[in-house]
């Protein structure tokens, strides 16, 4: 048996039309399901549900042989030892330092300056902020990064950007740009090692696909 992790949404949906393109399909809903083990068109084949951030966890561990994570998540969290063998190309965004409009982000993050940022990314942030020479304050939080900055619990927050109507619809602005971000495919180097050939058929398939989507 395969297990594929995947987490709900944006990673889910985009990961579909791969899946079809190795001739898997999923056979149900996770939006109307509330199975968190998803059966597919192939028998040797399972999908799990998973929190994005669990993604890498599952597939280092062994509780998935492969899976599907955005390069936030691998960045922030380091991932050693998980296989990457390729870009996506899907869930596109990017990492970015924002601000309420107004605010005079130059002078509070020029060099030897400090800021309060609030992020759920705070490895990332860490090693922006020192790269600028910039001392940082960092308030971890897991979610509604864009409270932070209109509550005075921080200065500026890092959080990840597609449209931008989330930022404009809380009145802050992108000041700059942190990391371009997709999903990557990370495999487990064992079960790579054990079930080499149906493995390496997911991923080619999957290369294929992302080749012929570009
Ligand atoms: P959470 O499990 O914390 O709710 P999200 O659902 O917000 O995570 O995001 C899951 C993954 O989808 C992220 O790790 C990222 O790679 C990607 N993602 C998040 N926000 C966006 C976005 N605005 N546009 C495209 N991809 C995104
Ligand atoms: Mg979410």
């Amino acid at each position: 048996m395969i297990t594929l992790a995947l987490s709900k949404g944006r990673i889910f949906d985009e990961t579909l039309p791969l899946l079809a393109a190795a001739g898997i399909e999923v056979l149900e809903d996770p939006e109307t399901s509330r199975k968190l083990i998803l059966p597919t068109s192939r028998d040797d084949v399972r999908v799990i549900l998973v929190r994005a951030s669990d993604v890498p966890t599952y597939v280092t561990y062994g509780g998935a042989d492969l899976g599907v994570a955005g390069l936030d998540v691998l960045a922030e969290q380091g991932a050693p030892g998980l296989y990457q063998p390729l870009d996506l190309g899907i869930a596109r965004c990017h990492m970015a330092v924002a601000v309420p409009a107004g605010f005079d982000y130059a002078s509070a993050a020029r060099a030897g300056g400090r800021i309060t940022v609030a992020t759920k990314y705070p490895a990332i942030a860490r090693e922006f902020f020192a790269r600028k020479g910039v001392h940082v304050d960092l308030i971890k939080l897991y979610g509604s990064m864009e409270l932070a900055p209109l509550t005075g619990l921080a200065q500026a927050i890092v959080d990840l950007v597609s449209s931008g109507q989330t930022l404009k619809a809380n009145r802050l602005v992108e000041v700059e740009r942190v990391m371009d971000v997709s999903s990557r495919l990370v495999v487990n180097q064992a079960a790579l090692k054990l079930h080499t050939a149906p493995l390496r058929r997911i991923i080619d398939a999957f290369a294929q696909a992302v080749h012929e989507q570009a």
